[in-house]
């Protein structure tokens, strides 16, 4: 699945979850701010990907990181993609509050001002710098941000995996076991990849498609929720 369309899906399922009470927040710079955040976070299994968006975001750094991560989780659509990376990433989501330095919690900030820099970057905004520090400011001067952020983390990168899943080439569950397919077929491989692939190959016109469906819904959630139009 293309970056982009992993950033709309997340945001997507973030404004539904907010739209349906689940995430319980009704102030408009928090919806904005934990929205793109959510789009960012919609991006971070990649991070097992050395030639990905997230390895060209601050390099030389990233990249060097990009490629430590894509070694130890056994490669592209591996480890990030599993069920223990989703675990992994709710665990450092849901620990980062707790890492303060002078009662300020620095490292989530840091995360979702990185997480909304990667998402205006994702979609070629300019000046994705400069929405980090503007996210990076509104999460240091609110606590909103902050509160959420595990739930952001933790719906965007399930999210992509769930994309990832609607592809051809699908994603391995159970890493770092591979359990083989007995009989290799479209929804569980050889590889142990599994898939439910109604997208077909990643960027294909089906994919294209729901991205534009996408797009409408979360610039429509976006107006509706933060009320600048009524309906
Ligand atoms: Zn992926």
């Amino acid at each position: 699945m293309m970056g982009y369309t992993h950033s709309l899906s997340a945001a997507a399922v973030w404004l539904a979850l907010v739209h349906h009470g689940v995430v319980p927040i009704s102030d408009r710079p928090t919806i904005l701010v934990t929205t793109l955040a959510c789009a960012g976070a919609g991006m971070l299994p990649d991070i097992d990907h050395k030639n990905g968006t997230i390895a060209h975001s601050i390099p030389p750094i990233s990249r060097w990181t990009c490629a430590v991560i894509q070694r130890i989780s056994g490669g592209h659509r591996q480890g990030t993609h599993s069920l223990i990376g989703v675990g992994i990433f709710w665990a450092l989501a849901l620990s980062s509050p707790h890492y303060l330095w002078w009662g300020v919690p620095w490292v989530s900030i840091i995360l979702v001002a990185y997480a909304g820099g990667l998402a205006l970057r994702t979609f070629g905004a300019p000046g994705g710098w400069i929405g980090a520090v503007a996210v990076a400011s509104f999460a240091y001067y609110s606590s909103q941000p902050i509160e959420f952020f595990p739930l952001v983390i933790g719906v965007g990168s399930s999210v992509h995996i769930l994309g990832d899943a609607l592809t051809r080439r699908g994603v391995n569950l159970l890493w770092p076991l591979t359990v083989k397919a007995p009989i290799s077929s479209i929804f569980w491989k050889k590889s142990g990849n599994m898939a439910l692939p109604i997208l077909g190959v990643s960027g294909s016109r089906r994919e294209q498609f729901l991205a534009v469906a996408l797009m409408f819904y979360v610039v429509w959630a976006l107006i509706s929720l933060t009320g600048f139009i009524k309906f």
